[in-house]
């Protein structure tokens, strides 16, 4: 086995000098499973925090199909022509089950793959969604030391992804396809009240009636929440990834609600609560796994397993019993 030596002080130098291969090992490194490589990667991670928190982070999500990467092409290039840089981060969480990444693949955004100011990263894989979702944490730190102006998050509404996403970005924007009639039906409830804007895609040729009234239906449905901490009020908007139309106009909407919400500060307020969250959530799977991967508490909780099918102990007086264990053995 080849063994490579790496210098976290030196690899976080290049990161900060914008090198994008630097940036890909230290992302590698947060990925790996090894202990080694996740003491680096912390070590990385740390010399980066004081040059991060300067972007705009991006959360989009919509059903497949909706035109997610046909968007975040059209967005990112209308970006990179403003002079901003960008990364395109994924959170998949099917990728523990597929192996690979749908998300963020490279082959569905070409222009922006081959553009020099984009950085486009597919979905981390993982055991569980909190995994997944930690290593798309760190990586968007190190995006941002790297001088990336505007992270992107793509997610697709699988399970709590959309939530997991909500939870690390400043906006949360929802892409729509409009139906006929009857809009918010099939919409998992709290996506529209996470929503900062929904876009309705593919509002071009013979869809274009139909979108205007979709939207017309969801700014009747947003006016029934109530106003939010924010003070912003969600924005409805109509575009065309594939036509390249109503992009900017949703770059706007996104600037104006970072100024509204810096003035008033609920920017900052919410990307501490945000730090906060996975403080706790970072704790509490840490737990768990350590937990679940003792072989002591392996090898008991399978006895335990077996006295509760013979009736013989009550889950709670199991849970217990192994809680306890560990806890002596961790004194
Ligand atoms: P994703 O699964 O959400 O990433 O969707 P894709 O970006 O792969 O788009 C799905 C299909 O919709 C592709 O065939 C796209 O060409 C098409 N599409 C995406 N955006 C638009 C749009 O604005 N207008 C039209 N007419 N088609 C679009």
């Amino acid at each position: 086995k080849r063994k490579v030596e790496i210098d976290p002080v030196a690899l976080r130098n290049s990161i900060l000098n914008k090198d994008i291969t630097a940036l890909s090992r230290a992302i590698t490194m947060v990925e790996s499973k090894n202990p080694k490589h996740l003491e680096q990667a912390n070590t990385i991670i740390k010399g980066c925090l004081p040059h991060a928190n300067k972007s705009i982070r991006i959360g989009i999500t919509g059903v497949p199909g909706v035109g997610k990467s046909t968007f975040i092409e059209t967005f990112g290039t209308y970006l990179t022509s403003l002079g901003k840089r960008v990364a395109v981060l994924a959170i998949d969480p099917t990728s523990s089950i597929t192996k690979g990444s749908i998300l963020g693949d490279k082959t569905r955004m070409e222009a922006l793959v081959k553009d020099e100011n984009a950085f486009i990263r597919p979905s981390a894989s993982g055991d569980t969604l909190g995994g997944v979702a930690r290593k798309t944490r760190e990586t968007i730190i190190l995006c941002e030391a790297a001088g990336f102006d505007v992270i992107i998050i793509e997610t697709v509404g699988v399970g709590q992804s959309e939530t997991t996403v909500h939870s690390m970005v400043d906006f949360f924007l929802l892409l729509k396809l409009a139906g006929a009639g009857d809009e918010l039906q099939g919409i998992k409830r709290g996506i529209i009240e996470m929503a900062d804007a929904i876009a309705i895609n593919k509002a071009d040729g013979d869809n274009l009636k139909n979108a205007k009234l979709a939207k017309v239906e969801f700014n009747r449905a947003l006016h029934l929440y109530p106003e939010k901490e924010s003070q912003w009020a969600p924005k409805v908007t109509l575009c065309s990834a594939l036509n390249n139309e109503g992009i900017d106009a949703i770059w706007d909407i996104i600037l104006e609600y970072i100024e509204i919400t810096t003035k008033n500060n609920f920017l900052q307020k919410k990307r501490n609560e945000q730090n906060k969250f996975w403080l706790l959530q970072t704790i509490e799977n840490q737990l768990k796994s350590d937990f679940f991967n003792s072989p002591n508490i392996k090898k008991e909780l399978a006895e335990q397993l077996k006295l509760i099918e013979n009736n013989q102990t009550t889950p709670f007086a199991a849970a217990d019993f192994l809680l306890k264990i560990k806890s002596e053995k961790s004194l």
